[in-house]
């Protein structure tokens, strides 16, 4: 039987490119995602990751149709940035709301089922900026920080029952999110990055691949950079 991969906004940017190499893994693909067209061969459920309800009914309804999720990869975020004087609550607690708190409300419910299968993989894409730090972006470097602290708590909760969690941190990947960065800014982190260019989303997709393989199963609460060097592993 297949593995069931459930990756948290498939329909663009990196979530999409995530969901079409398990495909081209041989897994049997679906998403939690609210709204767009899919890659070939990924079913989708909607729901917003901020609605609890809506994630797990999203979880009941894909897990009827492929069984019981065997890895979950948290993709879902969003960035509003803005200086900290400037930023509101809403910016903040929106930002936490999505990355974060949404992260959790799908691996306690993708966890519910990798403990009755005796085995999970559980990806939470992070960010460089998690552990760099960023200005303009105090809410979402301390979404993606935290995201650390996740992975590690569940490998030393669940970490005996064939579990594992990890964390990517990717660098800047061409995407919608990078691609709102005015041109300037973009050509001055370019000149920071060593590899002196922005990744590409397979990048990403070709690290979650491995850190879901049956191959990874010795490799939990690690944080794996895909930034061309640029946080120098941390
Ligand atoms: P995009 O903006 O291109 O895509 C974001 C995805 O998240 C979309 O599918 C979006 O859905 C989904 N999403 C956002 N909010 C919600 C929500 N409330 N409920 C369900 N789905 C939601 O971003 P990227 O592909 O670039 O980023 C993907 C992940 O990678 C994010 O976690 C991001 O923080 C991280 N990352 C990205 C980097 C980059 O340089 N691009 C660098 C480091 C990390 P919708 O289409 O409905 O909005």
């Amino acid at each position: 039987m297949t593995r069931h991969v459930v990756v948290t906004g498939a329909n663009r940017g990196i979530g999409r490119a995530l969901a079409e190499a398990f495909v081209a893994n041989g897994d049997t693909v679906s998403t939690i995602y609210r709204g767009g067209d899919l890659p070939d061969g990924v079913t989708g459920a909607i729901a917003d990751v901020t609605d609890t309800d809506a994630v797990n009914a999203a979880f009941d309804e894909l897990e009827a149709k492929h069984g019981r999720v065997r890895v979950l990869v948290a993709n879902a975020g969003i960035t509003r940035d803005g200086l900290l004087m400037r930023m509101s609550d809403e910016d903040f607690t929106s930002v936490l709301d999505v990355n974060l708190t949404g992260t959790f409300r799908c691996v306690r419910r993708a966890v519910n089922s990798m403990m009755r299968e005796r085995f999970g993989r559980i990806v939470l894409v992070g960010s460089v900026v998690g552990l760099m730090g960023n200005p303009g972006q105090v809410n979402y470097s301390s979404s993606k920080a935290a995201l650390v602290g996740m992975a590690r708590s569940i490998t030393r909760e669940v970490g005996s029952r064939g579990i594992t969690a990890n964390v990517i941190a990717p660098g800047f990947i061409t995407t919608d999110m990078t691609d709102e960065l005015p041109a300037d800014t973009k050509k001055q982190y370019e000149a920071t990055i060593p590899a002196r260019r922005f990744g590409i989303t397979q990048d990403v997709a070709a690290a979650a691949v491995f850190l879901a393989s049956d191959e990874a199963g010795y490799v939990s609460g690690a944080v794996l950079p895909v930034d061309g060097g640029l946080g120098m592993g941390h």
